[in-house]
């Protein structure tokens, strides 16, 4: 089924990523650093058949032993708490990071797929975000890092495309949410789950009208598979589109947790997106049918029995 290189494998999204090459017969090399990733996340792959583990930082001279079929990039601080306390990490792992992971699958003759993110429509001018809007970023503001330094790699991405013929795939990954996502990492689901199973005040930014549309980790894995699969150089969108305000999301935290928190309000972080829904008629048409399956309560409810484990 060919061997991948999945780098960030520790992570939240790489080590689900992990598990779901492994379960469809391919070898995995995991590959992090732990500066947001967890041995935790990959623990119960170690000893597995055809998963290898290797701690180290992709924004080095990288060097793999053996043939590559596909890269994945998905190495990064991604929450905004932690780009703002690693912006110089953040920046090296987008663009330093991205050269190297792609010189990588040059030589190895590989499939190249980066992830990418909305942050690179910044606070959008345009709704829903369809993947032809190049997008409204501050590139000097507080999360510039993120954003600048996946739009850079972005453009890498399709340079050595163009340039060296690599074949290679973008994933704009909308917000996801489910099991081994950092409690602490800052997003507004841990926050808001943990802040309702402890029954403390729930923390809305601003005065909560700013949107968000969430998607469940497994829906998003699948059609990331199906991307890489795929024939699509371009850009594609994968998220959910379902689009709520993040007061009714605190709210809908507080009904499935039966928590009797309050609601408080708190200062807005700078450039925080008022909006943002992705359109995915692009992933629809392009990765076979694949559409999100799992609904908020679904997905929410199994991503609180994983909380509660840990609180
Ligand atoms: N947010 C919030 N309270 C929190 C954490 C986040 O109201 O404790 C808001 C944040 O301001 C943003 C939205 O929730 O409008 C999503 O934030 P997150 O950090 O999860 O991701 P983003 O979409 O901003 O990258």
């Amino acid at each position: 089924m060919g061997r991948v290189l999945i780098t960030g494998g520790a992570g939240f999204l790489g080590s689900h990523l992990s598990d779901l090459f492994l379960s469809r017969g391919h070898e995995v090399v995991c590959m992090d650093n732990f500066i947001t990733g967890s041995p935790d996340n990959v623990a119960h792959l170690f000893g597995r058949k055809g998963f290898e583990f290797v701690e180290y930082d992709v924004t080095n001279y990288l060097h793999v032993d053996g043939q590559l079929d596909y890269v994945l990039h998905f190495a990064s601080p991604a929450s905004p708490i932690d780009y703002l306390e690693k912006p110089i990490q953040t920046l090296k792992v987008g663009s330093l990071g991205t050269h190297k992971t792609l010189g990588l699958a040059l030589e190895k003759k590989a499939r190249y797929l980066i992830a990418s993110t909305s942050e690179v429509y910044g606070d959008p001018l345009v709704h829903p975000q369809k993947e032809d809007y190049w997008g409204n970023v501050n590139p000097v503001g507080p999360r510039g890092v993120y954003d600048e330094a996946k739009r850079f790699a972005e453009a890498m991405t399709m340079a050595y495309h163009r340039f060296h013929g690599v074949e290679t795939r973008i994933v704009r990954i909308f917000n996801t949410y489910g099991e081994r996502m950092r409690l602490r990492d800052g997003r507004v689901v841990p926050a808001f789950v943990s802040q309702a199973l402890r029954g403390e005040p729930m923390t809305v930014f601003g005065d909560g009208q700013q949107t968000r549309s969430f998607c469940y980790v497994s829906d998003l894995i699948e059609g990331i598979y199906r991307l890489l699969m795929s024939d699509e150089q371009e850009p594609t969108n994968i998220g959910n589109p379902v689009e709520m305000t993040i007061l009714e999301f605190a709210e809908t935290i507080k009904r499935i947790t039966s928590s009797k928190s309050e609601i408080v309000f708190k200062p807005l972080p700078i450039d925080d997106p008022k909006i943002r829904k992705p359109d995915i008629s692009k992933a629809r048409a392009v990765l076979g049918g694949w559409e999100p399956k799992v609904t908020l309560d679904e997905g929410i409810t199994r991503t609180i029995d994983y909380f509660r484990g840990r609180i």
